[in-house]
């Protein structure tokens, strides 16, 4: 079980969460977290607390045209 903390996108609050990680090998990994804070569902990686969607938005500015 790891602890750690992601941005909610709906209120923008730090919420604290906790997921049991698999071992998969390479890449990344997201896990769906039941919001403490709103009640939705989002995807984050535990990895470095960012949302999927952030993650997407990031590499979308990052990648060499
Ligand atoms: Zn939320």
């Amino acid at each position: 079980m790891r602890n750690f903390i992601f941005r909610c996108p709906a209120l923008g609050v730090n919420v604290q969460a906790s997921a049991a990680l698999r071992d998969c090998g390479e890449g990344r990994r997201y896990v769906g977290q039941r919001c403490a804070a709103c009640g939705n569902l989002h995807l984050v990686n535990p990895d470095n607390g960012k949302l999927l969607a952030e993650d997407l938005a990031s590499d979308a500015q990052n990648r060499p045209d």
